[in-house]
């Protein structure tokens, strides 16, 4: 049974150059005696914009950790697979992240529903969670319409899981259900059920990313209140060690955060509740190396830097186009971007500065951040000359991508010091 460890870290690789950067930073945290089992993970739509194949990510995951030497665990993540798109990922991926955002909010049939309302009819009145204070006095008609709201997605994940399993074996790959890339989050009450509905076709998820309050915008900080986010994680842990054990669901069950990146105001409450608790947990970060790529080739000066110009001069062009597949998670204020003639003046220090994650910096724009993170189509159009300056400035692209995964990530996370 392919199981994943108690600290996971989703790592995203857009262009595939930097995995070995990546490795390092789990390696070093490994030392420091945080030991955490490395997922490579791309959605299709990543691989559909820069017109890679699933096997790329194999590809690389491979070769990286054969030339560490790095003999422990590690999975290449199907990240946001469904129905209609799992089919290319089957053959090189060992963990799937089933999406059923699309579904919820569709209905199940009336039969399906009642009979699950029948199965979980004991759980109505005065439902008590060891570990939360108060109990959660929950109605007929309140899990009626959990049902009505989630049943059919959890149906859904059924199929997409058994579609997976006949083709790759039981036990042979992580299954993760993720519901996050919806409007609104969900209740620990609601996620008790979900999982409730999920234990019923006896999936063995392994990991679950429910959504949470708040925003989690790709690449930049968390926005939300982040003592409300610590009180809805801390309850979110509590309901999934009563599933596990109320409804039979396997013993590593742990919470996964598709953080979008760089969410480092919740960093700390996300460390401190597991260790309290003693849980595992599944961080996945977004595409944010790409950012580590750009600030790496603007820190290199010369060609590199008049290409991410280059980019960032494109992106003002197309900042429509670029944020529509996105608009969920990101905000960017237009009238804080810098112009293309005030770019055009940088150097490499500044355009780097403005990138970099590091609030309080005065040269850093969140604004520029968002809309660069989102323009990696861009350089895929210019893939060659791309992979050029990557590979020509490898080192100083390679020591940003592992600094920022090393110090500003896994540091945090973990309270390494
Ligand atoms: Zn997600």
């Amino acid at each position: 049974m392919k199981t994943l460890g108690k600290y996971s870290l989703g790592l995203g690789d857009r262009f595939g150059h930097q995995g070995g950067a990546q490795l390092k930073a789990i390696i070093v945290a490994g030392k420091k005696g945080i030991e955490i089992t490395p997922v490579w993970n791309k959605s299709n739509r990543e691989h559909t914009t820069i017109g890679t194949q699933p096997g790329d990510v194999r590809i690389e995951a491979d070769a990286v950790t054969k030339a560490a030497g790095f003999k422990k665990p590690y999975f290449v993540d199907a990240d946001h697979i469904n129905l209609d798109n799992v089919e290319r990922f089957i053959e090189s991926s060992d963990f799937f992240t089933i999406d059923v955002a699309s579904y919820i909010g569709k209905k199940a049939e009336d039969k399906e529903i009642d009979e699950f309302l029948s199965n979980v009819e004991k759980y109505t009145g005065y439902l008590e969670i060891p570990g939360i204070k108060s109990s959660f006095k929950i109605s007929k008609s309140e899990v009626r319409q959990i049902a009505e709201k989630y049943l059919f997605a959890a149906i859904k994940a059924w199929d997409i899981f058994r579609k997976i399993e006949k083709a790759k074996g039981k036990g042979n790959f992580v299954t993760e259900v993720s519901m996050d890339e919806v409007p609104y989050p969900q209740t620990p009450v609601e996620l008790f059920f979900i999982l409730k509905m999920l234990a019923l076709e006896n999936i063995p998820v392994q990991t679950i990313a429910p959504k949470f309050s708040g925003r989690f915008n790709k690449g930049v900080d968390y926005v939300g209140d982040p003592l409300k986010f610590a009180e809805e994680f801390e309850s979110d842990l509590m309901v999934i060690d009563f599933a596990i054990k109320e409804f039979g669901l396997p013993e590593n069950l742990k919470m996964s955060i598709h953080s979008g990146s760089d969410k480092f105001a919740i960093y700390s409450h996300i460390g401190s509740l597991i260790k309290k608790h003693n849980k595992g947990i599944h961080v996945k970060t977004a595409g944010t190396t790409w950012l580590e790529e750009v600030i790496g080739l603007a820190e290199s000066g010369n060609s590199a830097l008049d290409f991410v110009k280059d980019i960032y001069a494109e992106s003002l062009n197309k900042i429509e186009e670029l944020c529509a597949p996105y608009a969920d998670v990101i905000d960017i204020n237009i009238s804080s971007l810098p112009s293309k003639s005030d770019v055009l003046k940088w150097d490499n220090r500044k355009f780097a500065a403005a990138l970099r994650h590091v609030p309080g910096n005065k040269d850093y724009n969140p604004n520029m951040r968002q809309l660069i993170h989102v323009a990696y189509k861009l350089a895929a159009h210019k893939m060659d000359e791309y992979y050029k300056l990557l590979e020509a400035n490898e080192k100083t692209v390679g020591h940003c991508v592992y600094e920022n995964t090393y110090n500003r990530h896994i540091c945090r996370l973990f309270d390494i010091k």
